[in-house]
């Protein structure tokens, strides 16, 4: 699994307007104004290992601004999210030919399920009644993450990922409001539905056979895959679940990164010795300067 390897543009991405393309295949209903991410404008693009280098990118994800310059900096970081359709495009000086695009709203609804979700697990995870109560409904047994939140945000229609509510063993048969308890049950059991359907989306089992095994690899194994980023970030979000992982931030990079233990928690800590020796680098250059 941590040799899953996928591509991020080696260039800034840009971005192209809804009235620039023209439709191929089927392109997500949309205003007519609205942004997306062409991938025909970024032919070059760089080999890297997201499960393996950017261990918290699920937490990038979720924290990611919704403003489009947060997002071409984060698709240029780390590549496309793998919800993308067809189009026509237009580039200047250029005949228009088909490419992938993603359309940003796309990316938001996206960035909102994980980052609510994330939110809500880590109220169950306090007892937080309140902080749950304000993500999510339960009525007659129906727990609902979306239907909170629709008036406020335009872009949730855009996600096809999910059916509004689900029917839950939480409350049902009671009109009563339910307790604390029930609330925190419901909170759970929503959040890993929710994870379950992103990982049958988004991640695949595979069978590896290697023709010159190496001597220290098996030479077949069977692996979890990511199909693209989103597969990436809900696979780290179930990860940090079942395995109660831990994450900070970098000192140098700001980026969060998994860390192995509670323990020995030091002033200045690194995700990877990349920082660590950037950082060190960076603290001799202003010494000589002093
Ligand atoms: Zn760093």
């Amino acid at each position: 699994m941590q040799q899953y390897v996928m591509d991020r543009p080696a260039k800034t991405v840009r971005i192209v307007l809804r009235r620039d393309i023209s439709p191929v295949g089927d392109l997500p209903a949309g205003d007519p104004e609205e942004l997306f991410l062409a991938y025909g404008w970024t032919e070059e693009m760089k080999k890297f290992r997201p499960l393996r280098d950017y261990t918290g990118l699920f937490k990038e994800f979720a924290e990611l601004k919704p403003q489009t310059s947060a997002v071409l900096r984060f698709v240029s970081d780390y590549g496309f999210l793998g919800c993308t359709s067809l189009a026509n495009i237009e580039a200047p000086g250029r005949k228009p030919s088909p490419s992938q695009v993603e359309s940003l709203a796309a990316w938001s609804a996206h960035r909102w399920l994980l980052g609510t979700t994330l939110e809500l697990w880590q109220h169950a995870l306090d007892e937080n009644e309140e902080g749950v109560s304000k993500l999510m409904s339960v009525n007659n047994g129906i727990v609902s993450l979306v239907e909170h939140h629709l008036a406020a945000n335009p872009t949730i229609p855009h996600i096809d990922l999910l059916p509004r509510s689900m029917s839950s063993p939480f409350g049902s048969g009671s009109k009563d409001a339910p307790g604390k308890e029930a609330m925190i049950g419901a909170a759970k059991w929503l959040v890993n539905g929710t994870v379950n359907r992103a990982l049958d989306r988004f991640v695949r089992l595979r069978l590896d056979v290697q023709q010159e095994p190496t001597h220290d690899t098996e030479s077949e194994s069977i692996s979890l895959e990511p199909a693209s980023l989103l597969g990436v970030v809900w696979l780290q979000f179930a990860l940090y679940i079942a395995e109660h992982k831990n994450y900070q931030r970098c000192s140098h990079c700001n980026r969060w990164y998994e860390v192995q233990t509670k323990l020995a928690r030091r002033d200045k800590t690194y995700c990877g010795v990349n920082c660590r020796s950037r950082a060190y680098r960076a603290r001799k250059q202003q010494q000589e300067d002093e």
